[in-house]
């Protein structure tokens, strides 16, 4: 690993300045347990980490007005605990699909939005656009863990996040300060993430001396939310395909409704035209099933992983039945 220097401060201007140093060549460290292991790879390179887990405003859950800010060091399991958190059923499902006790004691939410691809050729070097000489790696190589929507540039890699598909379809938001002392913002979290076109635009709109210090999450009445990720394995296992939705309904019949889905693009893909379809409709078995169909009908697979489509369709179908409890009823 080489050589970095670390800051542990106490308050979030202290974070802000931290970062600032080394003209932003700093990296915020949460639970560290993604960024170490990129550090150890030298996957990226920094002057300085920035622990923010001292700092005691980004250490809880609390109810605001209309809705609850979550800090950016709150665990998974914190999270999960939280009653403020117990109306987000869609969270609830996704921290449960972890299965593992280490991550969810030490990871945090906004670690889990901020983190890198999980994309290998990211991973061994080459960069998030995954270039070697010019060329895509994953265009001319193995690329069955890779984008099948949003791929039409260079950037082939899924958000490796779990928690953006529920987050975006409850319209969360995020808080980010810096990189002026005073500078804060709140941005919708669908435009937090990014495609890059140049390897120097990174994978979310964060630029050198800003952090996530909150989650915003709406709380609204009468909204029933479901998530399904389509995992490999029992264990410790990263989605080939996820999707979250939210839904209000009257009866049997939607009101409005929100599909988005994960790890089938760059950024968390939004299905709108799904939703639209679905607005109006009973949701029943065969409806979720034709919804599936619509959110997967424009997907771009690439030469190994045309299988991911058909596993995001199921996640789409499964997701918007467990949101309305009738998983376990069907067919599936
Ligand atoms: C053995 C192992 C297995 C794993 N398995 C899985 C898995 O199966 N599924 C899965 O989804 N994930 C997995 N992970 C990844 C990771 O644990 C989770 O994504 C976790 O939620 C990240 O949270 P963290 O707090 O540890 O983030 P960190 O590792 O501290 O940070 C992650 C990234 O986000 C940035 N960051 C963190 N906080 C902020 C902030 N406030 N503002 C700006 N940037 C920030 C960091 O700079 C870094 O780039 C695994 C990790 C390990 C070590």
């Amino acid at each position: 690993m080489r050589p970095f220097e670390y800051a542990s401060p106490t308050t979030e201007a202290e974070a802000v300045d931290a970062l600032n140093d080394h003209d932003g060549q700093t990296m915020v460290l949460a639970g560290g347990t993604d960024l170490l292991s990129l550090l150890q790879r030298d996957a990226v390179q920094t002057q300085r980490v920035v622990d923010i887990k001292k700092i005691d405003t980004l250490k809880s859950i609390e109810q605001v007005d209309d809705g609850v800010l979550i800090g950016a060091t709150v665990t998974l399991d914190e999270a999960l605990e939280s009653p403020l958190l117990a109306g987000h059923d869609s969270l609830a499902q996704v921290i449960d699909g972890h299965r593992a006790i280490q991550i969810q004691s030490s990871g945090t939410l906004v670690g889990d939005l901020c983190q890198m691809p999980q994309c290998w050729y990211f991973r061994n070097g080459f960069g998030v656009l995954g270039r070697k000489d010019g060329e895509s790696l994953a265009e001319l190589g193995d690329n069955r863990y890779h984008a099948v929507f949003g791929n039409s540039g260079p950037a082939k890699f899924v958000c490796a996040s779990r928690f953006a598909p529920s987050m975006v379809a409850w319209g969360a938001k995020v808080r980010v300060i810096g990189p002026g002392p005073e500078d804060e913002q709140f941005v919708p979290l669908e435009y937090f993430f990014v495609t890059p076109r140049l390897e120097s635009q990174g994978v979310n709109v964060l630029k050198p001396g800003q952090l996530v210090t909150h989650i915003w999450l709406p709380t609204v009445a009468d909204v029933k939310s479901g998530a399904y990720e389509v995992l490999e394995s029992k264990g410790l296992d990263r989605p080939q395909a996820a999707a979250a939705v939210c839904l209000q309904t009257e009866g049997d019949f939607v009101r409005d409704a929100r599909i988005v889905m994960g790890h089938v693009a760059p950024t968390p893909w939004i299905a709108h035209e799904a939703a639209r379809a679905l607005v109006g409709q009973r949701l029943d078995e065969d409806m979720a099933g034709n919804i599936g169909d619509i959110a997967v009908s424009k997907a771009t697979p690439l030469s190994m992983n045309e299988y991911k489509v058909a596993m995001a369709r199921a996640a789409v179908k499964r997701s918007l039945l467990r949101a309305v409890g009738k998983l376990d009823d069907a067919l599936v």
